[in-house]
C-alpha cells in the first residue's frame, strides 16, 4: 500500500471510530419523554407537531435530559398542556450498549482484514462495509445525537452517510465473488447510496440549523427512499451471492460464500423484512428496530467465520488466542444483554406487577444461562477458529522439522513435550520408551514421568489409547479409547508409540488441558500424529546407533589385527637385540681375547644386564598373558620403598641403550614403608624408568623421587624426553599401543609396559598419574594411597 493510501485509510478509519464513540456518548444521553407521560398521545412538544415516531427525534433534538418542555397531550378528546422534565431515553434498556458491542466487533474485523490484506481490493471494500456498518450501528440515529448546532451534528452526518453506504458496500463486496468482476460499474453501484447520503445530510443539517420542521419532513421522505434502496441493495447482494454460490467451484469457496450469505440473510434479513420494509410501505414496524437490530450480530460473526475458518480473501489467520477470546467476550456479553432484554419483555408482559421482579428474574435467569452459553460458544469458536486448523498443524510441522535436526532421543522427547504442551496447551506431558530383549523390557528413555504412572507397569497396546474416566468429551470415545488409566493419574491419556520394530515399545502421556476442557477428537488426532512422528524419529536414531556400533566394532577388530602384526615384529626385534649382544659378549669372553681383568668384569656386567633386560621383557609378555586371563595376583609385604627404588636405579641405566643415562634419586628424611608386592612394584617402576630412558633421545637425565605427601605415597619418574601429546595420553595405557612418534624415536618396545604398570597399581589400590609437555619431557607417578 502506498504511503498516502495508508495515511488515508488510517485517518478515515480512526475518524470514523472516534466520531462513532462520540456519537455513542451523545446517544447514551438521549432525552426521552418522562415516564409519567408515556402511553399518552402527544400532539406537540414545545410547539413541534408529532405525527410519527421519528418526529420525537426531531422535537427532542437539541435538548438534554433534565430540560423542561411543554407537552400538548390529548386524552379523552380534550387537549391539555403539561410542562415536564425530559427523562433519559435509554434508562430501561441496554440496546445502545448491545449495538455498541456489535459495532466494536465490526470495527475489529474490518480493521484486521485491511491490516492483513492491504493490497486486496476486496479487503478494502470489506473494510468500508464493516466501518460504515459499525458506525451506523453505534451512532444509531442522526437527530438523537444533536445537542446544539455545533459538533454534536457530526455523528449525525456520519450516520446519514454511512447508513446508505453500508448496503452499497455489502453489494459491492458480494459482487466480488461473481466470476466476472464488475469493477467498471462500481461507481454506478455506489452512486445511488452516496446521493441519498448527501440528500439526507443536506436536509438533516438544514432542518437542525434552521430549526425547520418542513426540512425535517422532507428528510423523512428521503429516508423512505433510502429504506427502499436499502432493501434493493440487500436483496441484490443476497441474489448475487446465491448466484456465485451456485457457480462456485471447490468446497472452500462454497463454504466461504455460504457464510457470507448466512450473515446477510440472518443479520440483515429480519431488519429489512420486519422493520425497513413495513416502514418503507408507510406502516408501523412489525418488530422494533432494537429487536431486529440484534440480528446484526450475525453479520460480523458470519463474516469472521468465513474469513478465519474458510480463508476468505486467502487470509490464513493464526490468531492470537487472547484476541479471539476478547472478541468472544464481546459476543457473549451482547448475547447476554439481548437475552436479558428478551426475558424482561416476556416476563413483563405476563403481569403488570411483574415490572421490577421481572428485571431481577431476567437478570438471574440470564446469568444462570450465561456460563454454559459462554462455554458452548467458546467451544464452537475453538473448533471453528483456530486450534486444530492452525495451532495443531503448525505444531505438527514444527515438530517434524525440528525432529530432523535432533540427534539424540532425550532432546527429541523434550521437543515433543514442549510442542504438545504449547499447542493444546497442557499442564504436562511425558514420554517412555522400552527396549525389548527376549522376555525382559528395559526402560531406555523416560521424560516427564518421574513419579507416575509407573512407566514399566503401564502397557499401552498398539492401536489403543488409554484414558482416565471422563477425560474425553463424550462422543470422542468411539472405538479407540479404553478408560483404563487410573483415576489417581496426573495424566489424562496415554497414546502408544507405533514403532515398526518389535524391539521397541513405548507411549506418550498427556496431562490436563489448561482450559480444563475435555479432550476432543482433534486433540487425540494431534497426539497420534505427533506420536507417529516421534516413533519414526526414535527408530531412525536407534538404527543409526546400531550402524555406528557395528562400524566401531569392525574398526576395533581391524585395529587389533594391525596391532598384533606389529606386536609380532616388535617382539622379534626386541628378542633379537639382547640375544645377539649376549651372543657377541659371551663369544668374546669365551675366546679369551680379553685379558684385562677389569675389562672382562665390565663385559660380564653388561652380559648380566642384557640378560636382565631380556628377562624383564619376557616377564612383561608373560605378565600380560596373566593379566589378560585375570590370573595375575599380588602378594603384599612390608617393603622399604627407598630400598626398592635404589635397586631399580642400579639395575637400569646399564645395558644397551642405557649408556650415558644419569639416574638421580631423591628421598624424604623419614623412611617410607608400604605393604606392597615388591617384585611387582619393582617391575612397574622398572618399566617407567626403561621408558624414560628409551624416549629421551638426547638428554638422558632421569629423576626418581619418593614423596610422602598427604594421604599418598608417590614415586615420580621424571624425564626430559620427547613427551606425550594430549591425543596419545588416553591410549598409551592400552595394550600394544605405541605412538608413532615414540616408534620413530625408539624402535624397541611392544606397547605392553604401561598397561602392566596400570594393572599393578590398580592391584595395589593406587593409580598412575601422568603429566607431560610434548618436546619437554614427562613425569609418571605411581600413587599409593596410605593405609
Ligand atoms: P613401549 O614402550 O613398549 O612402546 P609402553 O606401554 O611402555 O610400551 O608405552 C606405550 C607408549 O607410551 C610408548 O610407545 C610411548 O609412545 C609412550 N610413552 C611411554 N613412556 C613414555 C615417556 N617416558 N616419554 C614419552 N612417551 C612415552
Amino acid at each position: 500500500m502506498r504511503k498516502s493510501t495508508r495515511v488515508f485509510y488510517l485517518a478515515s478509519g480512526s475518524a470514523i471510530v472516534l466520531i462513532s464513540l462520540y456519537g455513542f456518548l451523545l446517544l447514551r444521553a438521549r432525552p426521552g419523554i418522562p415516564a409519567s407521560l408515556r402511553g399518552r398521545e402527544v400532539l406537540r412538544i414545545d410547539g413541534v407537531g408529532i405525527h410519527t415516531i421519528r418526529d420525537f427525534g426531531f422535537a427532542l433534538s437539541g435538548k438534554r435530559i433534565g430540560d423542561e418542555a411543554d407537552f400538548d397531550l390529548r386524552s379523552a378528546g380534550k387537549t391539555e398542556t403539561v410542562r415536564a422534565r425530559l427523562a433519559a431515553y435509554y434508562s430501561q434498556t441496554s440496546f445502545p450498549f448491545i449495538f455498541f458491542l456489535i459495532g466494536v466487533f465490526g470495527f475489529l474485523i474490518g480493521g484486521s482484514v485491511l491490516l492483513l490484506k492491504p493490497e486486496d481490493p476486496r479487503a478494502r471494500i470489506f473494510f468500508w462495509a464493516a466501518f460504515c456498518f459499525s458506525a451506523s450501528l453505534i451512532i444509531n440515529g442522526d437527530y438523537y445525537c444533536v445537542r446544539d448546532k455545533g459538533a454534536s451534528m457530526v455523528p449525525g452526518v456520519l450516520f446519514n452517510f454511512a447508513y446508505p453506504m453500508v448496503a452499497a458496500f455489502f453489494l459491492a463486496f458480494s459482487l466480488t465473488f461473481s466470476r466476472r468482476p464488475v469493477r467498471r460499474s462500481a461507481l454506478i453501484l455506489y452512486l445511488p447510496a452516496a446521493t441519498l447520503g448527501a440528500l439526507l445530510n443536506i436536509t438533516f443539517l438544514g432542518s437542525v440549523l434552521r430549526s425547520s420542521q418542513a426540512l425535517f419532513i422532507l428528510q423523512q421522505r428521503i429516508f423512505v427512499l433510502f429504506r427502499w434502496s436499502f432493501l434493493a441493495y440487500v436483496i441484490t447482494a443476497a441474489a448475487a451471492l446465491v448466484v456465485s454460490l451456485k457457480r462456485a467451484e471447490g468446497k472452500g469457496e462454497k463454504a466461504r460464500i455460504q457464510w457470507l450469505l448466512y450473515g446477510l440473510v440472518v443479520g440483515l434479513g429480519p431488519f429489512a423484512l420486519f422493520y425497513q420494509f413495513p416502514l418503507a410501505l408507510g406502516s408501523g414496524p412489525l418488530l422494533s428496530e432494537e429487536l431486529t437490530g440484534v440480528f446484526f450480530l450475525a453479520v460480523p460473526a458470519a463474516f469472521a467465520i468465513s474469513i478465519v475458518r474458510h480463508r476468505l480473501m486467502d487470509i490464513e489467520l493464526v490468531i492470537n488466542r487472547s484476541v479471539v477470546y476478547a472478541l468472544l467476550t464481546i459476543l457473549t456479553a451482547s448475547i447476554y444483554l439481548v437475552s436479558i432484554e428478551l426475558l424482561q419483555s416476556a416476563l413483563a408482559r405476563a403481569g403488570p406487577a411483574a415490572g421490577r421482579v421481572a428485571a431481577v428474574a431476567a437478570a438471574v435467569l440470564s446469568a444462570a444461562a450465561f456460563h454454559p452459553l459462554r462455554k458452548r460458544v467458546q467451544d464452537v469458536v475453538d473448533r471453528a477458529f483456530f486450534r486444530q486448523r492452525s495451532d495443531y498443524r503448525k505444531a505438527v510441522l514444527a515438530f517434524a522439522e525440528a525432529a530432523q535436526r535432533t540427534s539424540d532421543p532425550e532432546s527429541l522427547a523434550g521437543l515433543f513435550m514442549a510442542r504438545v504442551i504449547a499447542a493444546v496447551p497442557l499442564d504436562r506431558a511425558g514420554v517412555a520408551v522400552f527396549r525389548i530383549t527376549g522376555e525382559s523390557k528395559k526402560l531406555i528413555l523416560s521424560r516427564g514421568l518421574e513419579t507416575e504412572p509407573p512407566p514399566a507397569g503401564l502397557k499401552v497396546e498398539q492401536g489403543w489409547i488409554l484414558a482416565r474416566k471422563n477425560a474425553l468429551a463424550a462422543r470422542e470415545q468411539a472405538g479407540r479409547v479404553r478408560e483404563s488409566l487410573p483415576a489417581s493419574s496426573r495424566f489424562e491419556v496415554a497414546v502408544p508409540l507405533p514403532f515398526s520394530s518389535t524391539l521397541l515399545e513405548g507411549f506418550v502421556a498427556l496431562g490436563r488441558k489448561r482450559s480444563e476442557e475435555r479432550y476432543r477428537e482433534d486433540d487425540l488426532d494431534l497426539f497420534m500424529t505427533l506420536a507417529d512422528d516421534l516413533a519414526l524419529n526414535l527408530e531412525r536414531m536407534e538404527l543409526r546407533d546400531q550402524v555406528i556400533l557395528e562400524r566401531a566394532s569392525r574398526e576395533k577388530a581391524d585395529e587389533l589385527n594391525r596391532l598384533k602384526t606389529e606386536f609380532i615384529s616388535s617382539v622379534s626385534h626386541e628378542l633379537r637385540n639382547p640375544i645377539s649382544s649376549i651372543q657377541g659378549l659371551s663369544e668374546m669372553l669365551e675366546s679369551g681375547a680379553i685379558a684385562d681383568e677389569r675389562k672382562r668384569e665390565g663385559l660380564l656386567h653388561l652380559l648380566a644386564s642384557e640378560c636382565g633386560r631380556l628377562s624383564r621383557f619376557l616377564h612383561n609378555v608373560l605378565d600380560f598373558g596373566k593379566i589378560e586371563q585375570g590370573a595375575r595376583t599380588y602378594l603384599p609385604r612390608r617393603t622399604s620403598l627407598r630400598a626398592l627404588i635404589e635397586d631399580v636405579a642400579k639395575l637400569s641405566g646399564c645395558g644397551s641403550g642405557g649408556e650415558g643415562a644419569i639416574i638421580r634419586t631423591v628421598f624424604p628424611e623419614e623412611p617410607v614403608f608400604l605393604n606392597i608386592d615388591a617384585d611387582a612394584v619393582k617391575q612397574a617402576l622398572m618399566n617407567l624408568v626403561d621408558n624414560a630412558i628409551k624416549y629421551s633421545p638426547e638428554q638422558k637425565e632421569i629423576d626418581i623421587e619418593l614423596v610422602d605427601a598427604g594421604g599418598n605415597v608417590e614415586v615420580r619418574v621424571r624425564d626430559r624426553g620427547i613427551g606425550i601429546t594430549a591425543e596419545d595420553r588416553g591410549r598409551i595405557f592400552d595394550a600394544f599401543y605405541r605412538s608413532p612418534r615414540a616408534a620413530a624415536a625408539h624402535a624397541g618396545g611392544v606397547g605392553l609396559g604401561l598397561g602392566i604398570v596400570r594393572h599393578i597399581m590398580e592391584g595395589h589400590g593406587g593409580t598412575v598419574r601422568l603429566e607431560s609437555v610434548p618436546g619437554r619431557g614427562s613425569v609418571f607417578s605411581l600413587v599409593f594411597p596410605k593405609p
